[in-house]
């Protein structure tokens, strides 16, 4: 099978974005989240499109921070979760790259690491709450001490923290989060930075210096219900592909694996070339909206590896080789995730290897 599966990333849509969010951080400088490959939009094209209007990337692998050091950029990149071992931390110094401080193990590489090599940014992680990384607040005073008094570290040190739930704007556990920081991080000389993208739109508390930003610069939402477009932001990725094939079913035939859709009526089903093998959701309920042509043509029948089933009584005129807009143009990946159990981020970083990317 030739695959017809397009993922079209749209610069100008990353554009736009950047400078909404930008508007809405306003003086904090913005860090563009780009890892997991830009949430699967393609590091080094979204980096080209945001150059120069983001003040610093963000990433979670060195690897991904020499990727945009060999496309040329020069500006701050932090990696959100190292280094993990005291050669990261030379490769880090080399690349120039800014380190997060989160666990005791880091200090004893950071207190030898040769200032020589030149100033090591860092940023002390602080866990308000989320259990994941960072120091317990009573920690951070003692250890921005520490990191002081060591002769490679840039005497610029970052504090940052990360929300659970900022997603919840009627929740409690955010301004919980917000206040631990303050009280952990009072009186100590450093640039702050909170703010993920719902913090950005739920939590002006939480500005800081620097937001944090990635979903919303591709134009994704995590708040139940509400796709980036509800906030003014553009998608900054479609996905597309043909119909492949079109069966004219009797009333009661079963239609994919397990047959699990049975025709309610004597119907026309699709066969559009795209599968968990392209990175659609396996688990699309059924319903999921799908678009031939512009018009809804909900998903029926498990999704295949390459193919998925769609029902056609909504578009009688359908034709072998129309366009399916799987999301994007009109179709919110939001809603997509949704109706597949989970977010629209786990969507776009999904996007295997067989999608043909494009540009406009
Ligand atoms: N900061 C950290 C530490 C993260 O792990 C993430 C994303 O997972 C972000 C910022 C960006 O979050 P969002 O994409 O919701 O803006």
């Amino acid at each position: 099978m030739s695959r017809t599966t397009v993922a079209t990333i749209h610069l100008g849509a990353l554009r736009h974005n950047l400078s909404r969010v930008r508007a809405m951080a306003g003086p904090a400088k913005v860090m563009a989240v780009v890892k997991a490959d830009a949430y699967g939009h393609g590091l080094e094209r979204v980096a080209r499109a945001l150059n120069g209007d983001a003040e610093a990337f963000a990433v979670a692998a060195i690897a991904d921070g020499l990727r945009l050091r060999a496309a040329g950029h020069r500006q701050r990149i932090v990696v959100l979760s190292g280094p993990d071992t005291p050669s990261d931390l030379v490769e880090m110094q080399r690349l120039g790259l800014d380190a997060l401080i989160h666990h005791d193990a880091q200090l004893p590489w950071l207190a030898r690491a040769d200032p020589a090599r030149g100033p090591l940014r860092v940023w002390i992680k602080v866990d308000t709450g989320m259990h994941r990384l960072g120091f317990a607040p009573e920690r951070v005073r003692e250890v921005h001490a520490s990191l002081r008094a060591m002769p490679a570290i840039d005497d610029e040190i970052g504090l940052m923290t990360h929300f659970a739930s900022s997603e919840e704007f009627e929740g409690r556990d955010t301004a919980l989060q917000i206040a631990r920081f303050r009280d952990a991080t009072q009186g100590l000389q450093g640039p702050r930075a909170l703010s993920n993208s719902a913090a950005l739109l739920g939590w002006p508390d939480a500005r800081g210096d620097w937001v944090r930003t990635g979903g919303l610069l591709y134009g994704l939402s995590v708040v139940e219900g509400r796709s980036g477009s509800d906030f003014g932001f553009r998608p900054a990725m479609s996905l597309a592909t043909r119909l492949v094939a079109i069966n004219r079913l009797a009333r009661g035939e079963r239609v994919g694996y397990n047959g699990t859709y049975v025709c309610p009526e004597d119907m026309a089903v699709g066969v559009a070339a795209i599968g968990y093998g392209d990175g659609y959701p396996r688990s699309a309920a059924a319903g999921t909206p799908v678009l031939v042509n512009g018009r809804l043509a909900p998903l029926v029948g498990r999704v295949s590896m390459d193919l998925i089933t769609l029902d056609l009584r909504g578009v009688p005129d359908a034709r072998v080789g129309d366009k399916v807009t799987l999301w994007g143009e009109g179709l919110p990946v939001e809603t997509v995730a949704a109706s597949a159990g989970t977010i629209s981020y786990d969507l776009t970083c999904g996007m295997t290897r067989r999608v043909l990317f494009v540009e406009d």
